[in-house]
């Protein structure tokens, strides 16, 4: 028990930091005409119209209906119609808080933190998630990357959080952060995975710097196929951390080789027309037919191999080409998946495999680069909670199978940690009270 309070009292040291939230667009590539939330965990408070309170302490069993109008939303609990508001907001009323998402045709998605809802038009809601960027993170990571070992995890929460910090204004003229979508980072649900959260503490306040102490662009990718490429080899401009590096590490993964198969015709006729090149000249011809890469290339006979990628729907602009023994087609043999610009997340997995560190990784794919530590984050913190997080992680192998409620498994156990820190903060009960509440609690 004491162990805990020394834990939550070097929480609480750090808590501002962490509190810190985003606004996040759900749904962003939908048209959400109508959307149910009902709760999972925990009570929410909804209010209408920046402040005004409908209902208090909405919890299991009560679902939330809205539905666009072209001034805003309209609401409804549980059948009941409160009618038309300019937007609603479903306010958690601790840390431990978890709400369901169902979306009219979209499969439904939990989340922590609250929710803002307005229209953009009468078919269609803007959906903003108010969560805490630790959290954010958390399940950005979720959706960016597999694997198991939590070093891969913090590798992509370093990346992830870095590229966050730079464009937090991103869509600042939408009145949000962020999108849940590609153009800003994935975000498809909250985070369920211990190892997870485990990986994303462990790089808490951790960034990417280059030589100046800037944070650096972070582009990462699937595969790189055995060499990343230079980024003005993909984008316009060339950034010294962006250099094409050789990278056996992504050999033999998932998305190391691909091949595709395409008419002969079709493929000399798309340089013809699109890029009017002669293929009635032996030399051209001969180059489209047997054009090689056994390193990278950009270009082939000077049109960018991005944008071949790009027209022919391609993994990588990292392939060679030969022609098939009929002669009528040509046949692509690419390596890697992904614009090989940065990181590859394969080439981590398989480096955090062969026990390769963290910052190895990071100096590997981004030249000259290194990580930062935010000196605000306590290491004591960090620590503590990880502990806390691994020693969750093992009573829930110890016990596989062990059927819990919300409250009760290791996501549970985690929020009741961080929601005693938050009321802690409120009440300031003596020590004695807190001990006599965490013997009923835990
Ligand atoms: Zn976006």
């Amino acid at each position: 028990m004491k162990r805990l309070l020394l834990f939550l009292a070097l929480l609480l040291s750090v808590s501002v930091s962490y509190a810190e939230k985003v606004k996040v667009r759900l749904f962003s590539n939908n048209k959400i005409e109508a959307i149910y939330v009902s709760f999972d965990l925990g009570m929410y408070d909804l209010y209408a119209d920046d402040g005004m309170l409908l209902e208090p302490s909405l919890g299991e069993g009560m679902t939330v209906e809205l539905k666009p109008t072209a001034t805003g939303v309209s609401i409804a609990v549980n059948g009941y119609e409160y009618g038309n508001f300019r937007s609603a907001r479903l306010q958690a009323t601790d840390t431990a808080c978890i709400m369901c998402l169902n979306p009219k045709g979209v499969k439904q998605r939990t989340y922590e933190g609250d929710l803002v809802v307005s229209s953009f038009d009468k078919s269609n809601l803007k959906i903003i998630n108010e969560v805490e960027f630790e959290t954010y993170l958390a399940g950005v990571v979720q959706s960016e990357i597999y694997g198991q070992q939590s070093d891969i995890f913090r590798v992509q929460a370093m990346i992830s959080r870095t590229w966050a910090m730079r464009n937090m204004g991103k869509h600042k003229a939408d009145g949000y952060n962020f999108c849940d979508y590609v153009h800003c980072q994935a975000y498809q649900n909250r985070c369920v995975r211990p190892d997870i959260i485990l990986g994303t503490m462990q790089s808490s306040g951790e960034t990417i710097v280059d030589a100046d102490g800037k944070l650096i662009d972070t582009p990462f990718h699937s595969n790189s196929g055995g060499q990343t490429a230079n980024s003005e080899d993909v984008w316009r401009s060339a950034l010294p951390y962006l250099r094409s590096v050789t990278d056996t590490f992504s050999f033999h993964m998932r998305q190391s080789n691909w091949t595709k198969v395409i008419g002969k015709e079709k493929w000399l006729n798309y340089f013809a027309k699109t890029h009017k090149l002669d293929i009635t000249n032996a030399t051209v011809r001969d180059e489209l037919l047997s054009f090689q890469q056994p390193e990278r290339k950009a270009r082939i006979l000077g049109v960018p191999l991005t944008r071949v990628r790009t027209d022919f729907g391609l993994k990588s602009t990292f392939f060679s080409v030969s022609v098939d023994d009929k002669g009528a087609n040509v046949i692509l043999t690419g390596h890697g998946y992904g614009h090989g610009v940065g990181l590859s997340q394969e080439g981590t997995i398989r480096m955090v495999g062969l026990g390769i560190s963290y910052d190895s990784i990071i100096r590997h794919y981004y030249t000259g680069a290194s990580v930062h530590k935010d000196e605000n984050v306590s290491e004591s913190y960090v620590e503590n909670f990880v502990t806390e997080i691994s020693k969750i992680i093992e009573e829930d192998k110890a016990n596989p199978g062990q059927k819990k409620s919300k409250k009760d498994d290791w996501l549970g156990k985690l929020f009741r940690v961080r929601d005693r820190m938050d009321r802690e903060e409120e009440f300031d009960p003596s020590k004695q009270e807190m001990e006599e509440d965490w013997k009923v609690e835990w």
